[in-house]
């Protein structure tokens, strides 16, 4: 056998920092982007549309495994690529609960794990029944297509629903959770059934998209670990039951009345674990292409006691990545900058910044200090 080579699809920031592990553990790796010039075109690419069957099979014969960058590959093309015998980690039965937020919540339900108040609604009327009996207000999702909080609204009546309903046979509502804060448990999982958890981390929203994310979450270092495995549980328990290959997130709320609910799911590497690229013995990335090729994973242990990771949104705009990055580099020497080779546009993840060390406040302060630089960088 030659070198494995791993396919993936989409060309996102994802896809980009699958590379440096790829090059590192002697993997190749291919990626199918959506167009020229994506995140990911520091690997070989090629260009195509991941939902016409006769491009993704052309790109998937020649490697060994298909993964992803996203979760929006159609279940009939992954269908079509399994009965090709080739193999696609995660698989499309695992698929589907991160592609369709309703069946995840259905099937969520069935499995017993810890979940917000849920009804499909089809009109105004059902989801004006809905908020009446949550006590006036609740979230509203549309079951695909959602992504950085597009797709997801508070509603306070059943008129609150705009044109969704045209769009979609079905909307998922839920209880508006009063959550203490935002939790993500990270795993992976290979094919033979291995499971390697990360810690549970916080991650904080702004506007629907995570902003910064402190691992492990505050407080569970010091003793409060029946937290850690409650969220451990519930991600394995998740991960074995739907039969999740790769990387699997599962967002969480910690509630005020110190409940865990699961939010929802992601099954490649998530914004939660980018800490673990500085942060851990074994980064997201790394694992996440030992998984679906089925090697035994990695330590996913921490290295210092505290990582804090900010987004980098917006900016910076080409021309003035130097300066600041000089200027980063020169102030907070051991932060970590990772850029995704994006073009900039107000609210856009262009890249991260983790700082790693001892003690969270100073940890804290030194992240964010480094992500200032980057802050007016949305006009
Ligand atoms: P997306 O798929 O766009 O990431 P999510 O379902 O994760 O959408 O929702 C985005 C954000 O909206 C969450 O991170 C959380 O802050 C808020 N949110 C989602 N569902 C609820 C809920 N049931 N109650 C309270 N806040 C919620």
């Amino acid at each position: 056998m030659g070198v494995p080579i791993v396919g993936v699809i989409g060309g996102g920031q994802l896809a980009r920092m699958m590379i440096p592990a790829a090059v590192e553990l002697g993997v190749e790796i291919r990626v199918l982007a959506e167009a020229e010039g994506s995140s990911a075109r520091l690997a070989a690419t090629q260009v195509g549309d991941y939902r016409d069957l006769d491009t993704v099979m052309a790109f998937a014969k020649d490697v060994d495994v298909v993964t992803f960058d996203h979760e929006h590959v159609p279940q009939a093309v992954l269908r079509a690529l399994l009965d090709a015998e080739i193999s696609v980690q995660p698989g499309p039965d695992a698929l589907e609960f991160a592609q369709d937020k309703l069946r995840m919540r259905q099937r969520l339900s069935e499995l017993g794990a810890p979940v917000p108040d849920w009804a499909a609604v089809s009109n105004p009327e059902e989801l004006q029944q809905f908020i009446s009996e949550h006590g006036g207000a609740a979230v509203l999702k549309t079951p695909r297509g959602g992504y950085d909080g597009h797709g997801v609204r508070i509603v306070r009546a059943g008129t609150d629903a705009g044109d969704w309903f045209e769009n979609f046979e079905a909307l998922l509502v839920e209880e508006l959770v009063d959550f203490r804060r935002e939790l993500a448990q990270v795993v992976a999982r290979r094919p033979n059934g291995e499971i390697v958890a990360w810690p549970v981390v916080e991650s904080v929203q702004r506007d629907g998209v995570c902003h910064e994310v402190f691992a492990p979450a505050p407080g569970v270092n010091s003793g409060n670990d029946r937290l850690a495995e409650v969220t451990t549980s519930i991600a394995e328990t998740i991960a074995e039951e739907l039969g999740v290959t790769g990387v699997l997130a599962v967002e969480l709320f910690e509630t005020t009345d110190q409940r865990v609910l699961v939010n929802e799911l992601a099954m490649r590497p998530h914004n939660s674990g980018h800490w673990t690229i500085d942060g851990s013995r074994t980064s997201q990335f790394e694992q996440h292409l030992r998984a679906v090729l089925d090697l035994p994973l990695g330590d996913a242990s921490p290295i210092d006691r505290h990582s804090v990771m900010v987004n980098i949104l917006g900016g910076p705009q080409e021309e003035a990545i130097t300066d600041r990055f000089a200027a980063v580099m020169a102030r907070v020497p051991d932060a970590k900058l990772h850029t995704y080779g994006k073009s900039a546009r107000p609210g856009r993840k262009v890249g991260h910044i983790t700082v790693s060390g001892e003690d969270l406040d100073e940890v804290t302060y030194r992240a964010r200090m480094a992500a200032s630089y980057f802050e007016d960088s949305t006009e």
